[in-house]
């Protein structure tokens, strides 16, 4: 199918929805437009979050935050921000008690990477029309507040469980932001609709939030398997609550919002041997097949020493383990 021909330069709601458009023919679930330029609303709580070592093991957090108050530091002369999401399947099959679990967003090709792709190819597209553009992509590889900013380009609202929320497709799914020095209108955020809802709250096995969109990472699972590089987990993670081995959709699964949330991205499709490996709980014992199961996955994150650290927590800890870097 031919694309629609770029509107000029100077219409920057036509240049929008173009752009838009185009994001979306690439895979995109969600996308919308922000202003980078425009004061972040969220600094207070950003910067208080920050001050009172909410991020837990993320000791790389704090060093991002001024380039995470003002996005237009990451690339000289941003004038817009596109946001996109691509939805994931986030329901967890039927697993016994005893296997360790993965978070669903890691069971396909690595985020990052097929989003990464996916906002290239945007930018080829522009350039095609509109010759060069300045541009910088971020999908958790630059300190940039991507649930404020897909809030503020309309994707959805940032629930009580600290992630984006989408009426149709809930919290399941992945973000990223690609800056453009190209002026487009931005959308208009999204409506909070939590409403009286605390299932987040009460769900988290381990009372990581300390109110409504206040989350202590040092008390979350999803940080401590995948942030936390100790040879040790904290006393409350050994044994793992839930054995979750890698991330922690708890605070997800018993949302409203994803009940009924809508189809997954194929881009995103869960790898059907990673889910077979995680029914049976084959979960391996050598470096190769350990090389093997986690290439080009968000899994990966997870170093080899971690893998043997969190699968001990999860009861799964004995025998020959993976010890490559
Ligand atoms: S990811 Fe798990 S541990 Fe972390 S806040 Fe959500 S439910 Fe709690
Ligand atoms: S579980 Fe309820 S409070 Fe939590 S994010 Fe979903 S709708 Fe909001």
């Amino acid at each position: 199918m031919a694309r629609a021909q770029a509107p000029h330069r100077g219409d920057s709601a036509a240049l929008a929805h173009w752009v838009k458009g185009l994001a979306l023919e690439e895979g995109a679930t969600l996308a919308g437009i922000a202003d980078p330029r425009c004061p972040v609303e969220h600094a207070p709580q950003l910067l208080s979050w920050t001050a009172e070592g909410l991020h837990g093991p993320m000791a790389w957090w704090p060093r991002g935050d001024a380039q995470r108050l003002d996005p237009t530091s990451l690339l000289v002369g941003s004038r817009s921000l596109l946001m996109v999401a691509l939805a994931y399947d986030g329901h967890q099959p039927q697993l016994p008690d005893w296997t360790p679990r993965i978070s669903r967003y890691a069971m396909g090709r690595d985020y990052h990477r097929v989003i990464k792709s996916l906002l290239r190819r945007v930018v080829q597209g522009m350039e095609r029309e509109l010759g060069l553009v300045g541009w910088r992509a971020c999908v958790d590889t630059a300190p940039l507040a991507e649930r404020y900013w897909a809030w503020q380009a309309g994707l959805g609202w940032i629930g009580k469980n600290c992630l984006l929320i989408h009426p149709r497709h809930g919290s399941w799914l992945m973000l990223g932001g690609l800056l453009l020095d190209v002026e487009l209108e931005p959308d208009t955020p999204h409506p909070a609709r939590c409403g009286r809802c605390v299932a987040c709250l009460e769900a988290c096995p381990t009372q990581a939030f300390r109110g409504p969109g206040r989350l202590d990472s040092a008390r979350c699972i999803s940080a401590h398997t995948i942030e936390n590089r100790e040879d040790l987990l904290p006393p409350d993670f050994d044994p793992m609550p839930g054995k979750w081995l890698f991330g922690c959709d708890d605070c997800q699964s018993c949302c409203p919002w994803n009940r009924k949330a809508l189809g997954a991205s194929p881009l995103l499709a869960a790898d059907p041997l990673l889910d077979a490996r995680q029914l049976h709980g084959q979960w391996p014992r050598d470096d190769a097949s350990w090389d093997e199961l986690t290439r080009g996955k968000a899994l990966r994150r997870m170093t080899p020493a971690m893998y043997r650290r969190n699968l001990a927590a999860c009861g799964g800890g004995t025998g020959s383990l993976p010890s490559t870097p």
